[in-house]
């Protein structure tokens, strides 16, 4: 039984979700993982991966102006980081489909500062400093598949059902 495809372009909202070099070395990899796994996201893409500084600053372009982008660069290219597709479970339910994997991400991450992050998001009880902020996800539908298409390639991601399915959606 084929139980994982390439998946075509697909349509659906997806976001990319990235456990930064500092979350790796902490040990909370599994941690962060399970947060999107209870939620109920559908894992679409996964692996450990050592980035390249060429592709830190794609990824990071629109903040290349900033003074801490020097700095950023180096904090995501100073170890590996843990790349992952998130979405929610494709239905015919439109309802459904217009809820955003995207911005209920940015939810369970919480604020970039994590002094300013609430308690229960992965920023609030995790973290400390917006410097070592030990998860990365995007931040609007079109750079989650900016994002998607740069750290992932063509038979990385696979499509597959959720036994979960019917206990998340009535
Ligand atoms: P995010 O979308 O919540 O991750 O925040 P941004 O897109 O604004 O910034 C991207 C990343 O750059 C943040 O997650 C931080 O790791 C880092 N960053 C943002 N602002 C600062 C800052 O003022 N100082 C430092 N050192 N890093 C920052
Ligand atoms: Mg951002």
């Amino acid at each position: 039984v084929q139980r994982c495809r390439i998946v075509a372009a697909a349509e659906v909202e997806q976001s990319y979700i990235m456990i930064k070099p500092d979350g790796v070395q902490r040990g909370l990899v599994g941690e962060i993982i399970s947060r999107f796994e209870k939620k109920g996201f559908l894992l679409k893409g996964l692996k450990l991966f050592q980035c390249s500084k060429d592709l830190a600053q794609e990824h990071y372009k629109d903040l290349k102006d900033k003074p801490f982008f020097p700095t950023l660069i180096d904090y995501i290219t100073s170890g590996p980081v843990v790349c992952m597709i998130q979405i929610f479970v494709i239905l015919s339910c439109k309802a459904w489909e217009g809820v955003g994997v995207v911005a209920s991400a940015r939810k369970l991450i919480g604020a970039t500062n994590p002094l300013q992050a609430e308690p229960g998001t992965i920023r609030g009880d995790l973290a400390v400093q917006t410097g070592r902020n030990v998860v990365h996800g995007s931040d609007s539908p079109d750079n989650g598949k900016r994002e998607i298409a740069l750290w992932f390639k063509e038979g990385e991601l696979c499509e597959w059902e959720s036994v979960q399915t019917p206990w998340l959606i009535e």
